[in-house]
């Protein structure tokens, strides 16, 4: 298998508390694979583990074909982008500014975001969520990753926003080969752009197949993001 990321029956968490449990995920080039789940599933842990953020307790993440151990800013310079959740922009500084500190050029970022040219001079507080969510992402395919570990880019955004990130998302994944792994709770939007789906449930990976196949068991999806955590 060619992946870009990968974990193999990786358990990870917190102090003495496992919180994920034997994850098999892999991720390929330009592929968008989504990971679904309630909250409190694990989707955010397992981020942090591939990114290396989070050291498993038992398996192995592979990162470019290669099993690693390596901390997150060593695999971000390998070719890693991962976006938190919440707006990883600095508020007081200008759009431009932003781009500047991530090593992005202007033309790069609009390359994605057209709409960036405009408020270029604009500082990031002063710009709309969207906007905001808009430059975190430029920044991160800015600066041409391999892998694109992307949490809940949609919070708290109008659809049309969504749709409009997703795009660029897609657009990354096809034009580039970047591989995407993305956490996101609106399962619609999710399933309309990815190739391939994983759904969490309490730690474990419940449920995986091409967005067609799990569009056809949505129930299975929307009762795991019922059952919760607890
Ligand atoms: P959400 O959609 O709400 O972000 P999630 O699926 O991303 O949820 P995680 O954030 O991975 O879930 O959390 C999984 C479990 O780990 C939860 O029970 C959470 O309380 C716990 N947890 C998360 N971060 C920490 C931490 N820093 N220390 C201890 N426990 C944590």
């Amino acid at each position: 298998m060619n992946a870009l990321i990968q974990a193999e029956k990786v358990s990870a968490g917190y102090g003495k508390m496992a919180v994920i449990r034997e994850v098999d995920l892999h991720v390929g080039p330009g592929e968008v694979v989504a990971l679904l789940g309630a909250n409190g599933a694990g989707k955010t842990t397992t981020l942090l583990t591939l990114a290396g953020e989070l050291t498993p307790r038992a398996g192995e993440v592979r990162f470019l074909g290669r099993p690693t151990r390596a901390p997150m800013h060593a695999r971000c310079r390998a070719g890693l982008g991962f976006l938190t959740e919440g707006r990883s922009v600095i508020m007081n500084m200008t759009v431009a500014d932003n781009l500047k500190l991530a090593g992005v050029t202007p033309a790069a970022a609009c390359a994605h975001f057209p709409a960036l040219e405009r408020i270029l001079r604009r500082r990031a507080g002063l710009c709309s969520g969207g906007e905001q969510q808009m430059l975190s992402l430029a920044r991160a395919l800015g600066r041409e990753p391999k892998v694109l570990l992307a949490d809940e880019l949609s919070l708290g955004l109008a659809p049309i926003v969504v749709a409009n990130l997703l795009r660029a998302v897609r657009s990354a994944a096809d034009e580039r080969g970047v591989g995407v792994l993305l956490v996101e709770q609106h399962i619609s939007q999710a399933l309309s752009i990815a190739d391939r789906v994983y759904v969490m449930e309490r730690g474990r990976i419940v449920l995986s197949g091409t967005a067609d196949e799990v569009r056809g068991e949505l129930a299975r999806v929307e009762a795991a993001y019922l059952t919760g955590s607890s």
